[in-house]
């Protein structure tokens, strides 16, 4: 048997916002009483058999719960939610049971949710699902971000937790949810690519990594690494691929371009392939994305680029006022001896990191790149 330690947990830990949570009820419009399934235990499904009310409530009780036969399941019982709504939701949008009875009546799902509660190694923590719009409503709102609070816990919901050779990962849970969330927070790569790094390297402790200390180091070192250390190649490219940003080439003047003007603009769209895409994969995606689809491909190219020697800046800003920004970079490059070196074949290069439709224009982070050459 593998060595256990047991720790008392006696406080909680919740966001502030935990204790402002209040169901939205009738004036949801996403409610969490539609399109899901609702199962719960023996002793709920008694619970529920039990209640008495009016012939409503009733009819809703007998003809909603029903139970559930299944030996491999972990339910007894559930709501019959064939018609889309649980049987116990009013046309006015309140539960049937909740509006006779009390909250004490439901099943612990619909008690509980969208609370969630988990025994850590130095706490209970309490958190809200985003999945509930009176939560969404509440994260939305909050003006300065999120703050946390902590209490004693009443006896009734102290508890132990034990940890043991079984799990390993739970005296790491910390350090692993810091790593996440300074992932989560730097900024210097885009959020696609910090969601997809914290996927792929978490997905190495889900199939099984257990020397999570030196994990930890590889992590760590992640978002100045080139590549994700252990990942099969096909996947950095692929994560590479799924967070490439749109990007484009432009035929420009080095000097007296009206970036207002786009009309005369000659400029090539492309987005960044993973290596192991070929020339015929391209083909075949084409013929398809025509035959499917029915769109006309017809101009789109493999096209392999050789950039060169280049100099690159941070605009932040609508895409007009990209001049003054070309500018500063056109003054560090005389500075260091060099000039701009644009042709036919060597372009001003854009990569678009902000997505137009949803930033404002203000805050729009475009890199600007620029082919030069020794003067
Ligand atoms: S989703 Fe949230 S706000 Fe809406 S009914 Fe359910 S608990 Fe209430």
């Amino acid at each position: 048997m593998a060595d256990s330690v047991s720790i008392k947990i006696n406080k909680d830990l919740r966001p502030a916002y935990y204790d402002d949570f209040h169901c939205l009820a009738a004036d949801c419009r996403f409610s969490c009483c539609k399109a899901w399934r609702i199962a719960f235990d023996k002793k709920d499904y008694l619970s529920l058999k039990r209640q008495k009310g009016t012939e409503d409530l009733n009819n809703r009780l007998e003809q909603g719960v029903r139970r559930l036969r299944d030996k491999e399941s972990n339910y007894y019982g559930e709501l019959d939610m064939s018609g889309g709504d649980c049987p116990l939701l009013r046309e006015d949008g309140l539960c049937a049971l909740q509006i006779e009875k009390d909250h004490a009546a439901l099943p612990q799902v619909c008690r509980a949710f969208p609370r969630a509660m988990a025994y850590l190694p130095e706490y209970l923590e309490r958190s809200l699902s985003p999945a509930c719009e009176g939560v969404l409503e509440l994260l939305w709102n909050l003006p300065d971000g999120v703050e946390f609070r902590s209490n004693p816990l009443p006896k009734k919901e102290r508890g132990t937790l034990t940890v043991s050779g079984e799990r390993p990962l739970v005296p790491f849970f910390q350090p692993i949810r810091e790593w996440c969330i300074d992932i989560l927070q730097d900024r210097r790569l885009p959020l696609p690519q910090r969601i997809l790094l914290i996927g792929l390297a978490l997905r190495e402790l889900a199939e099984g990594e257990m020397d999570i200390p030196a994990w930890l180091t590889r992590a760590r070192a992640l978002p100045e690494a080139e590549e994700l250390p252990g990942l099969p190649r096909e996947d950095n490219a692929l994560a590479m691929f799924l967070t490439s940003n749109l990007r484009t080439l432009n035929l420009l003047e080095t000097t007296g371009v009206d970036y207002a003007d786009k009309s005369g603009f000659q400029w090539i769209a492309m987005i960044r392939l993973p290596d192991f895409v070929t020339r015929e994969n391209f083909a075949w995606a084409v013929s398809e994305a025509e035959r499917k689809k029915k769109l006309d491909c017809s101009s789109a190219e493999f096209l392999t680029v050789e950039e060169g020697l280049c100099v690159q800046i941070m605009h932040l800003g609508p895409y007009d006022s990209e001049p003054e920004t070309v500018a500063q970079m056109d003054a560090y490059l005389a500075e260091q001896g060099y000039e701009n070196d644009l042709s036919e074949t060597r372009r001003h290069h854009e990569i678009y990191l902000s997505d137009p439709r949803r930033a404002a224009p203000e805050k729009w982070k475009t890199v600007i790149r620029h082919p030069i050459k020794k003067r």
